[in-house]
């Protein structure tokens, strides 16, 4: 059986007709005799209506009735689209995560899938149906429903394509593929062709929110080939595929960029040994992941200030947690929202000296102040004010050539 997975993300499925076109579309998968499983992601702005109706139910939502709550999305959008394809004349039907089963184990919100049931899926693609699986949700083994974290569609497509030995891994979206850039933040972002699974995974986890992570690491853990691709035009897409498979000779394939972090700065910190870690516990206890930090030391040695990046939304809590903690002594506390972290990705950097200097450069001349940095072997990213955001991700794109 030639299995080929096809997601379709929130806007592909937005509205009636869109839902009519993409119904199209899975035909003509049918018509070239595949055996099609198709993931959808709830209509556009569905999941979001229902977070912010959890929230004004309550503050403290509880996690498990919010899993069922965000998973009812995906239910409508999936029986619409298995109604079309009935419509048209062929064998369509919808199947919820738990029907399946998709079983997931860990926390609420954020769960992983860790088997798929292939029995009943494979029966009704014997006999011609064509599944309609809601994506983002699974059950867990005390039968609750369960999600992937938003996003989370994109992990279920890649998941399904594992567990069913896929041939191809098809995610259509909005846009014509991973672009250099995120095209909303910089117009002039260009199509990338090729793009290996490691710097996908970077430019996801650093704010492309194209393709979920988790859905890339799953990807490149079981070498998957993706296609990202519109499902509003029909031209190629962006391949995610091994290192090995690409020849390029870009140093820096994409930038990607992010407006929901927010620095702590804890000014005059009593410096003795261990201090870090008795700031960063009670943050890693409740939860709250710190990304960039720096510290710089005073010159009488006594004092420090220490800077730190994490989530806006955490930075209330993180507030309350630094400000009760006796291990610590501080003069002043500082939290900034208005700032934006900017990334620069690629494998070329690996083997090509300068990067660090151009990407700052670059900004210098731009008058852009970098406030934190953090690098990988294949990545470089800067705390920047979120006002310089455009300015600066339009500054590297001409600085390593990427809208050429
Ligand atoms: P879907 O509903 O299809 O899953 P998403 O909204 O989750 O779509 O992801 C697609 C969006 O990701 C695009 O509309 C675009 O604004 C954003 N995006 C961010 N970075 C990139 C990038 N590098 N390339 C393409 N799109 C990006
Ligand atoms: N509907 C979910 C969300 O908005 C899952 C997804 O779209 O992938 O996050
Ligand atoms: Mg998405």
């Amino acid at each position: 059986m030639k299995i080929i997975v096809l997601k379709f993300g929130g806007t592909s499925v937005g509205t009636v007709e869109r839902i009519k076109k993409v119904a199209d579309i899975i035909v003509s998968y049918i018509k070239k005799k595949y055996k099609v499983i198709v993931i959808s992601s709830a209509m556009s702005g569905v999941t979001n209506d229902l977070v912010k109706k959890s929230e004004k139910i309550s503050k403290e939502f509880e996690p498990r009735e919010l899993d069922t709550l965000l998973s009812t999305g995906e239910q409508a959008a999936c029986s619409l689209l298995a109604g079309r394809l009935c419509h048209l004349g062929y064998n369509s039907r919808s199947w919820l995560g738990w029907q399946i089963p998709i079983i997931t184990s860990g926390k609420h919100s954020s769960s992983r899938i860790v088997n798929i049931n292939k029995k009943k899926i494979l029966k009704y693609l014997k006999s011609g149906g064509i599944p309609i699986v809601a994506g983002f949700q699974g059950v867990n083994l005390q039968s609750e429903i369960t999600t992937l974290g938003r996003g989370g569609s994109d992990t279920s497509a890649i998941m399904v394509a594992k567990f069913f030995k896929a041939f191809k891994c098809i995610i259509y979206t909005d846009v014509i593929g991973v672009m250099t850039t995120d095209p909303r933040v910089f117009k002039k972002a260009k199509k990338i062709k090729v793009i290996s699974y490691e710097e996908m995974l970077e430019m996801s986890s650093l704010g492309s929110k194209v393709m979920q992570s988790s859905s890339v690491q799953e990807s490149r853990l079981n070498r998957i080939d993706v296609e990202v691709k519109s499902s509003f035009k029909n031209n190629n897409g962006t391949l995610i595929t091994k290192r090995k498979n690409i020849l390029n000779n870009k140093i820096i394939t994409g930038v990607s960029s992010t407006k929901n972090d927010a620095k702590i700065t804890l000014i005059g910190v009593k410096d003795r040994p261990g201090i870090a870690a008795s700031i960063f516990k009670p943050l890693s206890d409740n939860n709250i992941n710190v990304d960039m930090v720096v510290q710089n030391i005073s010159s009488n040695g006594n004092e420090t200030d220490l800077t730190f990046t994490i989530k806006s939304e955490d930075a209330s809590k993180s507030e309350k947690l630094i400000k009760k903690n006796k291990k610590i002594n501080f003069k002043k506390i500082k939290i900034d929202k208005n700032v934006s972290k900017v990334s620069i990705i690629g494998v070329g950097m690996i083997t090509t000296p300068g990067v660090t200097y151009r990407m700052f450069q670059a900004l210098s001349k731009n008058k852009i102040n970098i406030m934190v940095i953090s690098t990988s072997e294949i990545k470089i990213s800067v705390l920047i004010s979120k006002k310089h955001l455009i300015k600066a991700v339009a500054a590297l794109h001409k600085e390593f050539r990427l809208s050429n």
